[in-house]
């Protein structure tokens, strides 16, 4: 089965997508985690990325949509995967269709977090994540049980990321009702589209996509 998670930034598509990960043993494929790795190693790509990324600008089209088909070739996406921020364009929306019809892979569920962007800002600008194991922490809901200590590994250096500040997130939202919210009706015309409450707890959102993916 293959999923994608729409939502503005912060609206739990990477929390679910991990859970989904540990849960189902699927695949996420983050285009944001791919870049910042691009970044962080220094590549051509990364190098043509980071000023966008950090403006809260979207990525050109040809680059996202290259990294993804090459990660859609590893073997591990055949397990079933859940696209974490992408397609965020009409461009990459059609650009998707063709690698999966290329590859013999199709999209089961297109599961729409319906969030109220206000709230996203405080969500977004006090999260963190352990540095070794990468679990999500909060400065209001979720701090680690024992101060400076991952509760899943026990690492002590935690990050954040340079683009959740309340301007970029402004931006990144802005991106998102522009163009990523457009391409719901591409999915809509095949029936595929599922909207879930993304301001719900953790624990509500992942038993509405569940009962989703098992309908
Ligand atoms: P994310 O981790 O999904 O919030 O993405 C972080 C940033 O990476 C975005 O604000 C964009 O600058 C860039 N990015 C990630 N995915 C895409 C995409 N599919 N298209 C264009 N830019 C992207």
């Amino acid at each position: 089965m293959n999923l994608i998670l729409l939502g503005p930034p912060g609206a739990g598509k990477g929390t679910q997508a991990s859970r989904l990960v540990k849960e189902r043993g699927m695949v996420q494929l983050s285009t944001g985690d791919m870049l910042r790795a691009a970044v962080a190693a220094g590549t051509p790509v990364g190098l043509a990325a980071k000023a966008v990324m950090d403006a809260g600008g979207l990525v050109s089209d040809e680059i996202v949509n290259g990294i993804l088909s090459e990660r859609l070739d590893q073997p591990d996406a055949r397990a079933g995967f859940i696209l974490d921020g992408y397609p965020r364009t009409d461009v990459q929306a059609d650009a998707l269709d063709a690698m999966l019809g290329d590859k013999g892979l199709q999209i089961d569920h297109v599961i729409e977090l319906v969030v109220d962007e206000d709230a996203l800002v405080d969500r977004i600008t006090g999260r963190f994540t352990c540095g070794s194991c990468g679990e999500g922490y909060h400065d209001r809901y979720k701090l680690p049980k024992v101060a400076d200590t991952c509760d899943v590994c026990g690492g002590h250096a935690f990050k954040r990321r340079a683009d959740d500040n309340a301007s970029t997130v402004r931006q990144r939202m802005a991106e998102y009702r522009a163009k990523t919210a457009p391409i719901i009706p591409h999915y809509q015309s095949r029936g595929i589209v599922a909207r879930v409450d993304g301001m719900a707890s953790m624990d509500a959102v992942a038993g509405s996509i569940d009962a989703i993916l098992d309908a």
